[in-house]
């Protein structure tokens, strides 16, 4: 069975300070689920300090981004050895922010995945469908794109070390969520993929994240869906009492999954 994965993207928020305070007392509420697995995403000004604060828990750390080159004169990014080196486990590739801000593309996004999995990171791959999208019918074209690119020349075994997050971008930080068939639709959808791609048995094994307006009262019908093994979060993971909030109705709805 796929252990859900909760991971808090706090996005470009928390000062080192508040970043050691939220992560205590996620670390002191959440200390014994052991059915779900949890990832803390701060600023990359922040990674050293929660690291301390996560080392030998329950908790594992993850990078909101990195770069594909793996050292360099490359002013402003980060390497993933770098990540690496202060207790990074994850990373987000790809998120729609950086898609939309930043001018990543499908091409870089495989790159950074790749890069990523060579380098000893475990990726978490963002893709979703913006709202002209979705109201113009194009969802699945865009998923299946956006899956396809990204996991160009990726392998079955490498495959095994990655987390997909389905993220429409509609539904991104507007408090207007997926509802859960809209959001099973998509996840069963991307598995196709995969079992097309890497087998039935390996894709079954590959866990999808939902991301988009998660908050302790949307999650538990979410997460009970078949092909939905856990969330991205955002706003809410920026909260102690959210955070924990989801990741403990999670913990008890995957019981009765
Ligand atoms: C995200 O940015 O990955 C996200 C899902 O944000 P929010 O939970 O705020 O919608």
């Amino acid at each position: 069975m796929r252990k859900p994965i909760i991971a808090g993207n706090w996005k470009m928020n928390k000062t080192v300070e508040e970043s050691i305070a939220l992560s205590n007392g996620i670390k002191r509420d959440l200390f014994d689920i052991d059915n779900i697995e949890i990832v803390l995403c701060p600023p990359f000004t922040s990674l050293t300090d929660v690291s301390d604060v996560i080392t030998d828990t329950n908790i594992s750390l993850g990078a909101q981004n990195m770069f594909w080159e793996t050292k360099g004169a490359y002013t402003g990014e980060i390497a993933p050895d770098m990540l690496k080196h202060v207790g990074c486990k994850y990373v987000i590739i790809g998120h729609s922010e950086r898609r939309a801000y930043f001018g990543e593309t499908n091409e870089t996004v495989n790159k950074k995945v790749k890069t990523a999995l060579k380098e000893g990171l475990l990726p978490i791959m963002c893709v979703g469908e913006r709202l002209e999208e979705r109201e113009s019918q194009k969802t699945f074209d865009v998923i299946s794109e956006h899956v396809k690119k990204g996991l160009a020349d990726i392998g079955k075994k490498e495959i095994l070390s990655m987390v997909i997050a389905y993220e429409p971008v509609w539904a991104i930080g507007t408090g207007k969520n997926a509802t859960p068939d809209q959001a099973q639709e998509v996840h069963k959808f991307i598995r196709d993929i995969l079992a097309k791609k890497y087998g039935e048995k390996i894709s079954e094994e590959i866990r999808i994240q939902y991301g988009g307006s998660v908050k302790p009262d949307n999650i538990e019908s979410l997460i009970k869906e078949k092909d939905i093994d856990g969330a991205l979060v955002g706003g809410a993971s920026l909260k102690e009492e959210s955070f924990i909030g989801i990741v403990k109705k999670s913990s008890e709805a995957v019981k009765e999954k």
